[in-house]
């Protein structure tokens, strides 16, 4: 026997029934991306490597630790893209769509790939659903995009989800606050990890990214961003936060919740569950105003917002309910003999094209056999064809589900399957 092959490490197969939960996801955050006016957009899973250097930023784990690097046979340097904005953005920019409408409301769906420690609710290559709105420089557009995400969970039924909320600043009021960040981080450096050495040196924010301990602790006495805001971007603040009151959509203000991406202006958020399985993979989704992200990527001054949320999260949370979301079939058709088969098999054909959910046992074999599939399948209904039956072209509907049966002609079975009773 051959050796067998193993998929890679931390990145997952789903299969049935998983997948039904998945399924489910995906069509509420279609319905909520539709209800809000988002419309889908599909991006290459691969980019010019440098369009993450420049977005998400060099010193951020995400670039500088996690992403799939590699030369293509021309020697370009193209990435997995670890996460959607940054290729929305891109494609925002080269079909110049700012000329064909002032605002841009994207959703998409899809793989994103970092090379990240595993465990539950983090892998290699995971799956967002994400929205980005370009062209409204109003914390209203922020509140959108929050007030998305909290339809989302409730059509979920999630709860136990807690949005932590805060504003970055922008390029007037985060030097300030760097500097003083330099000055707290500075005067206990030694306590910081090697890479928070090279951090407070590069990028003094992206401390607070740190899971080590020790920098935990150092980065909890760190000044507040909130602080430090300048007038326009307080005003920014305090707008978002009225009409998040407004819509009744609770949040808490954590000024340390910084997102380990360097594109953010102003709004930043995320949304953490409660779950404790998750553990330290507790935030199901995140996001944030991109004000000068569109310009350092060549396009014009066009301020955004947007969120991603996960999906393996979203779904690990959906699947602790217990519900399932397996499609059952409409009928079984099983048969008494085997000269029954070819016909049984007409009509199973005939009833599929027009649209009804058919299960049968092309193998046949013994009634029994035949019924106890057909109970596994949940399926609604299981019709039994024997000589007699085709014959007559009458057969027995019996509902698996509980009701009784009934007698039908094999014309009146489509309306019965839709009805739900064996008598249409
Ligand atoms: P981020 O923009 O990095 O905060 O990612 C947005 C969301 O994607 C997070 O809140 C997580 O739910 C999800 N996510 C990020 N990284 C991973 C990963 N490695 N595995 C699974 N989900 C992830």
């Amino acid at each position: 026997m051959s050796q067998k092959i193993a998929g890679v490490k931390g990145m997952n197969d789903i299969l049935p029934p998983d997948i039904y939960v998945w399924q489910h996801v995906e069509a509420v955050a279609r319905d909520v991306f539709r209800r809000f006016g988002y419309a889908e957009i599909r991006t290459p899973m691969v980019e010019d490597t440098a369009l993450f250097v420049r977005t998400v930023g060099e010193s951020t784990d995400i670039v500088g630790k996690e992403m799939y690097t590699f030369e293509d046979k021309a020697g370009r340097s193209l990435s997995l893209r670890p996460e959607g904005t940054a290729p929305a953005a891109r494609a925002y920019i080269e079909h110049a769509v700012y000329n064909l409408e002032p605002i841009t409301r994207w959703s998409y769906f899809g793989p994103m790939f970092r090379y990240e420690r595993m465990k539950t609710g983090r892998y290699r290559q995971f799956f967002q659903a994400g929205a980005e709105a370009f062209g409204v420089s109003e914390p209203a557009q922020d509140v959108e995009v929050i007030d998305l995400v909290w339809q989302l969970l409730k059509d979920l039924e999630l709860e136990g989800v807690t949005l932590h909320l805060n504003s970055l600043g922008d390029d007037v009021c985060r030097p300030e606050y760097q500097k003083r960040l330099v000055a707290h981080f500075s005067a206990r450096a030694s306590e910081l990890c090697a890479d928070c050495q090279v951090r407070l040196q590069r990028n003094p924010l992206r401390i607070f990214d740190c899971k080590n301990p020790g920098c935990q602790e150092v980065a909890k006495g760190a000044p507040s961003v909130l602080e430090f805001l300048c007038a326009p971007c307080r005003a920014h603040f305090e707008e978002v936060q009225r009409k998040l009151g407004l819509l009744k959509l609770p949040y808490r203000l954590n000024p340390q919740m910084v997102r380990g991406l360097d594109y953010y202006t102003r709004t930043a958020f995320e949304f953490i569950a409660a779950d404790p399985s998750l553990g330290t993979a507790s935030a199901v989704g995140g996001g944030g105003r991109y004000d000068k992200l569109v310009r350092s990527l060549g396009g014009p001054e066009i301020p955004a917002v947007g969120m991603a949320l996960g999906l393996d999260r979203l779904c690990l949370l959906v699947s602790r309910s217990k519900k399932s979301f397996a499609p059952t079939p409409d009928l079984f058709v099983a048969t008494v003999e085997a000269s029954a088969q070819d016909e049984a098999s007409r009509l199973v054909s005939e009833f599929r094209r027009i649209g009804f959910w058919v299960d049968f046992d092309p193998r046949g074999g013994s009634l029994k056999s035949q019924m106890k599939r057909a109970d596994k399948s949940g399926a609604r209904f299981a019709l039994v064809l024997g000589a007699q039956e085709l014959s007559s072209r009458t057969a027995e509907l019996k509902p698996l589900r509980g009701g009784e049966p009934g007698r039908v002609s094999f014309d009146e079975i489509p309306a019965a399957l839709r009805s739900g009773q064996p008598k249409g």
